[in-house]
């Protein structure tokens, strides 16, 4: 590490999913040569974000794209674009939405929190969210209503297992857009696996994150119609000049991508599989715990582990649990969201055998050293 000596850092394992703060994901040798090969020379920045482009449409069957700084700039971006078309003096004008339509439809129960509120990547294009339904479930009625609006640009919605209340079916919210002639934006940040589900369901573009199980370098996909993907490129001029994908972003990102397309997925989702269930007959072993493998709610092509804790005295609770991995060196990192219920859920795509071994030790030595205090 190139970090002076008098600032230490903890090793990380990372079982919390493809987590920002935790710098996301690992990319592999041929990404890091990729990026490094692009930082050492020049590029006519036009002809190379065209060529990229059209590789990555190519690649994932959209009919265009394009990359930007990340998936929240793309939401920004993708709603501008909905906004300005490619104007030049529209795209000048914002954040002033001043004259144009600028009002974002958005379920509430897509009104996610990925480290910030949706509602402002959007608001920060200068458009209005307007949340539709409650936090349990959106109607498609409620949603066309509120699509038939006339200073509406578009339909947001998001596909991760951080949307709340019932799964809302995507073709039906495309239609119901469509009939009026509104374009449909798709946060779809951690879901590269499933880019032609999420084109399938009729929207005009795919936002797509190429950090995360993608393990490029930070960067957002736009796949979609080549309008609205060359207006989200045509912000470069505009809001978009601090989002833009630098060089070596596009062709690491493009390296990533390739290396998609090489891989065999069943293979590979069928090793996390025994990954998983390895993990679990193991964690079985340990006193007070009850482990399985649950699948991703959203049809991600792996399994995650769930941890019960025993609810006694003589164990600690799931947040000791979590608190007492974090502590420890190296600082092994969990997903806490269902600590309430007694549980510790670890995914692990991302981790070799040996970090796999070195936490179910730590899990087992938590346990014990609570049973001894
Ligand atoms: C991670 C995530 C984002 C943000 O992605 P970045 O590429 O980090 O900007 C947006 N939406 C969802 C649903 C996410 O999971």
């Amino acid at each position: 590490m190139l970090i002076g000596t008098q600032n230490t850092l903890s090793e990380v394992i990372n079982a919390r999913g493809v987590f920002t703060p935790l710098g996301v994901s690992r990319s592999s040798k041929e990404v890091c040569e990729a990026v490094s090969d692009a930082l050492g020379r020049h590029f006519i920045m036009d002809d190379l974000h065209d060529a990229v482009g059209r590789e990555i449409a190519e690649m994932t069957n959209a009919s265009a794209a394009t990359v930007v700084h990340c998936s929240a700039a793309a939401i920004t971006l993708a709603v501008a674009a909905s906004m300005t078309g490619s104007s030049p003096g529209a795209i000048k004008q914002l954040p002033d939405a001043s004259g144009l339509k600028s009002r974002v439809i958005l379920p509430a129960n897509h009104a996610v929190n990925y480290g910030h509120p949706i509602e402002q990547a959007i608001r920060l294009a200068g458009a209005k969210p307007e949340l539709v339904g409650d936090n349990s479930a959106c109607g498609i009625e409620d949603l066309a209503h509120a699509c038939s609006k006339l200073d509406a640009c578009c339909l947001v919605l998001v596909s991760s297992r951080l949307t709340g209340g019932e799964m809302l079916d995507f073709r039906k919210a495309v239609s119901a857009a469509h009939e009026h002639d509104l374009p449909v934006v798709i946060d779809g940040a951690a879901q590269d696996f499933r880019i032609e589900d999420l084109l399938d369901t009729g929207a005009d573009v795919v936002l797509i994150s190429g950090q995360k199980y993608l393990a490029g370098p930070t960067s957002g996909l736009v796949l979609g119609k080549p309008d609205l993907v060359s207006a989200v490129r045509a912000q470069e001029k505009g809001i978009g000049r601090g989002m833009k994908a630098s060089k070596e972003v596009l062709l690491g990102v493009l390296t990533a991508l390739k290396l998609r397309q090489q891989l065999n997925k069943e293979a590979w989702s069928s090793d996390q599989k025994e990954k998983v269930a390895r993990f679990v007959s193991v964690a079985n072993t340990i006193e007070g715990i009850t482990a399985k493998a649950n699948p991703d709610p959203t049809n991600l092509p792996f399994d995650r582990v769930h941890l019960c804790i025993a609810k006694s005295s003589e164990f600690p609770d799931a947040a000791q649990m979590a608190a007492a991995l974090k502590a420890g060196e190296p600082s092994i990192w969990i997903m806490d969201h269902l600590t309430h219920q007694s549980e510790i859920v670890l995914e692990l795509v991302q981790l070799t055998q040996e970090e796999i071994d070195t936490v179910l030790d730590r899990i087992r030595e938590v346990v014990s050293q609570y049973q001894k205090s």
